[in-house]
């Protein structure tokens, strides 16, 4: 039987990986990308793309093109961050029979569930594609502060989409893993997760809020916006297709300069003036601008670090290691910030965005070992304790006992390479 796949499910990007003789590998699409976008878009001639093609389908077809539901999976229609993701999506929410959330396109409803389950039915696709068998179990990633309703929702759309879900495994759990925690050494690691949508730090303790590479996008987006208005006197705001095109700029944009220092972006026929005339945007930006743009939003990620290293009773420097998840943490402004608050150079020797999937494949390989001929693998402990954030906030309340997280097993020497 083929290996089981470590799935990271995740709310900008999803990543495939798997544990096998040969070590952690991650498991490319046929382009040869790592990153599969977790986006899936309902095309009018009835297709449905998913990935890629899915994620350039925004920039034509923001109605029926779905992204982030990960925010919103096992919510009720009427919470708050359904509300708001409401103003802020271009694609339909709306309310299912047991207040759940549908997405509406193109005349049909969808659970999130079964829109998560197209994104993994494209990841086991890739995967069965580049190992030449079929593959039916995996173990997937989810936010360690996703409540048992987010969790089942997450396990249902491993189930919709044929995959026999050995087990639900922590982000940051996955991330301590695949550095080779988990050996039962008592260190005290911080996992500082930026990714697109969400930030989350965990201590032995954790806390997770809404704030991400989107946020930084949309401040960039804002500043282009306001340099079109003042040039040519057009808001793009007030079209949700330019405006979603300036979002995109901004995000490549973002991505350039944590190599380059500088960028200059055209883009065309954002807008048109009078006489239908083509208005452009050119736009320069120094990677110092971005920073000083940035730094406060990144600035918020402390704030939560200060909560949640309250909470664990200790301080930044007392920790022994800090990992970097999450494309986010690729800027050099958030990888100084991050050096700067624990007084120490985060580990980042694994990609900050496929570390989560190396190790969950860790611990599909673990439950499901493809060569059960060799020695059978000792088992040891993760035990990360988590508190929500909601906890965090009643912080002065009560200090409410910390949750232990379910112990996961995995090898003691974890095979191991490194992209
Ligand atoms: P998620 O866990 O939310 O699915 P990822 O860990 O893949 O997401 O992070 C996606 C975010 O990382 C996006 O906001 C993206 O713009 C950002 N990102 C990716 N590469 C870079 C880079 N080189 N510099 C800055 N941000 C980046
Ligand atoms: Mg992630």
């Amino acid at each position: 039987m083929a290996a089981a796949l470590g799935i990271d499910l995740g709310t900008t990007n999803s990543v495939v990986c798997v544990s096998d003789g040969s070590g952690v590998r991650v498991l490319p699409d046929g382009d040869g990308n790592l990153l599969i976008p977790s986006v899936v878009s309902f095309h009018p001639a009835g297709d449905v793309l998913v990935g890629h093609p899915a994620r350039e389908r925004r920039l034509l077809d923001a109605r029926n093109t779905v992204y982030s539901v990960k925010r919103l999976i096992g919510r009720p229609f009427r919470s708050p961050e359904v509300t708001r993701a409401q103003e802020r999506f271009p694609f339909e929410l709306r309310e299912g029979p047991t207040q759940g959330v549908l997405v509406a396109a193109r005349g049909e409803t969808y659970t999130l569930p079964e829109i998560s389950a197209f994104v993994l039915r494209e990841v086991r696709r890739i995967a069965e594609e580049h190992l030449g068998q079929g593959v039916a179990r995996a173990v997937i990633t989810v936010p360690a502060n996703f409540n048992e309703l987010q969790r089942s929702a997450t396990k249902a759309a491993g189930r919709v989409a044929g995959l026999d879900v050995l087990r639900i495994l922590n982000e940051p759990t996955a991330a301590a893993l695949a550095y080779g925690y988990g050996k039962g050494s008592r260190e005290r690691v911080a996992v500082f997760d930026l990714g697109g949508g969400t930030f989350d730090i965990t201590i032995l303790e954790l806390a997770g809020t809404f704030l991400g590479g989107d946020d930084i996008d949309l401040l960039v987006a804002e500043k282009m916006a306001d340099a079109f208005l003042e040039h040519h006197r057009f808001d793009p705001r007030q079209d949700p297709q330019a405006y979603e095109r300036l979002r995109a700029a901004s995000e490549w944009a973002k991505c350039q300069l944590s190599v380059e220092e500088e960028v200059q972006l055209r883009i065309e026929e954002l807008a048109y003036g009078d006489g239908g005339a083509s208005l452009d945007l050119t736009f320069g930006f120094k990677r110092s601008a971005l920073e000083r743009l940035a730094r406060p939003l990144v600035g918020r990620a402390f704030d939560v670090c200060e909560d949640a290293m309250r909470v664990a009773g200790i301080r930044p420097t007392q920790l022994d290691n800090v990992i970097l998840v999450g494309g986010s943490t690729r800027m050099p402004l958030v990888r100084e910030m991050v050096a700067e608050y624990f007084g120490r150079e985060p580990l980042s020797t694994i990609d900050p965005d496929l570390v989560v999937a190396h190790g969950a494949a860790l611990q599909a390989s673990a439950l499901a070992p493809d060569r059960p001929s060799v020695a059978p693998k000792q088992l040891a402990k993760v035990a990360l304790k988590k508190v929500s954030l909601a906890d965090l906030k009643a912080k002065n309340a009560r200090r409410q006992e910390l949750r232990e997280e379910a112990a996961a097993a995995l090898p003691a020497q974890p095979a191991f390479q490194p992209p």
